[in-house]
């Protein structure tokens, strides 16, 4: 059985949050690899965090939206506007530019869509199209579209890889005012002349610092060149890496610009380390976890595919409740395991970085680090998926 090890040693060099390290990063660097350094692993949480730390300005009844719009809030259960919610739906509403610095967690995805739902409301013949970085989060912000649209009259519509070309492009053809696309399927269509981003009146840029990091800066310039220059244009990024600043500059204009911290920060997240002396024991030391009465909601991230679908073979085999959602499964099954991982009809899911980015889910009680991400950054949104909305989270990562 495994004990926590308390050892607290932080050394000056080093990041004392996720917060910090990252506010570093975006002062232009990034650590490539990661060392296998404990340390960098064990954080004790801090109890009784509120969730928002800056102060709200606005209630959601004070924004000048349409009534119908205003209800399908409520129905959704959001009572208070999120702090990045509170800075941007007014500036979206007027029509300006945005860049917001905010990740997943901090209701952005709400902070773009109701300003631009009521928008589109106003204007029917406008349309509007979001790019974001993986099929799993097109889906997610179209079933959020879907609640804030009700009864508006607003239609969407996915474009994304993995999934059948021919309906979409009927669907296109329908002539949705929002169109919710990933990068490489957006392409395919615009080269088939199936899409015209001229006619896209606003366009929202998400999570633009992970498609940079996927490798689509050279898609993102191409999808720019192709906009109307009369254009409404939102940009959502948790950092912005120095190569994304050209993108920036050529994509936004005269913008209003909207740091929030998230709310979901480590803070919430109790890290420690699980050691193993040798690579045999591994699979046993999460045995033992797994098997624990409060594990009840794990997310287990490797690092390749290969080595996510090796560790859900085994796990399987020991009898586990399990799914996995990694480049190497198609979108049917990736869908399918999040919906069981989602719904509880499963404990443990495995996913690799780029998979799971982004990713909402409720509840999730244990993040293990099965396999040591790459960068620190993508430790910290690992561990993300865990802690929160307020509540406490535990983040474990293997080392040797
Ligand atoms: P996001 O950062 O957009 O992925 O949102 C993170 C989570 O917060 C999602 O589950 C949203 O449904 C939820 N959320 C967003 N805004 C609010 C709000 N104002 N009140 C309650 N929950 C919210």
């Amino acid at each position: 059985m495994y004990k926590y090890n308390r050892s607290r040693s932080y050394g000056s060099s080093r990041p004392t949050s996720g917060g910090h390290f990252q506010g570093q990063r975006r002062n232009n660097f990034r650590i490539r690899s990661l060392p296998n350094d404990p340390s960098l692993f064990i954080r004790k949480s801090i109890q009784g965090l509120t969730a928002y730390e800056q102060t709200i300005q606005h209630s959601f009844a004070d924004f000048n939206l349409t009534p119908r719009l205003k209800s399908n809030i409520t129905n959704k259960g959001y009572t208070t506007p999120t702090p990045i919610q509170d800075q941007a739906i007014n500036p979206i509403l007027e029509g300006r530019d945005l860049i917001g610095l905010a990740s997943t967690g901090s209701g952005k995805t709400a902070a773009f869509l109701i300003p631009l739902i009521n928008n589109l409301y106003l204007n029917q013949h406008q349309k509007t199209l979001i790019i974001v970085p993986t099929r799993e989060l097109a889906l997610q912000i179209r079933d959020e579209f879907k609640c804030f649209a009700e009864g508006m009259n607003l239609y969407s519509c996915i474009i994304i890889g993995g999934a059948n070309i021919n309906r979409q492009v009927q669907e296109i053809r329908r002539s949705p005012q929002v169109v919710i696309a990933t990068p490489g399927r957006l392409k395919d269509l615009i080269q088939r002349h199936i899409i015209n981003l001229k006619d896209y009146s606003s366009i929202v840029l998400d999570e633009v610092d992970l498609m940079v990091d996927i490798g689509f800066i050279n898609d993102i310039r191409f999808f720019i060149s192709l906009m109307p220059s009369s254009r409404q244009s939102l940009f959502f990024s948790a950092t912005i890496p120095s190569k994304v600043q050209g993108v920036l500059q050529s994509f936004v204009q005269d913008p209003i610009t909207i740091s929030v911290k998230n709310q979901d920060t480590s803070e919430n997240v109790d890290q420690d380390v699980v050691r193993v002396t040798n690579p045999a024991e591994k699979v046993s030391k999460l045995h033992d976890l797994l098997v624990q009465e409060e594990f009840k909601k794990v997310l287990i991230f490797g690092r390749t595919k290969h080595g996510v679908e090796k560790l859900y073979q085994e796990l399987t085999f020991r009898g586990f409740k399990i799914g996995a959602i990694h480049g190497n499964k198609s979108q049917g099954q990736r869908q399918r395991a999040l919906d069981s991982f989602k719904n509880d009809e499963i404990q443990i899911l495995l996913a690799t970085d780029v998979a799971s980015r982004g990713l909402d889910i409720d509840n999730v009680t244990h993040v293990i680090n099965y396999e040591l991400p790459e960068t620190y950054e993508d430790y910290i949104h690992r561990i993300g998926r865990t802690g929160r909305a307020g509540k406490m989270g535990t983040a474990l990562t293997f080392i040797s």
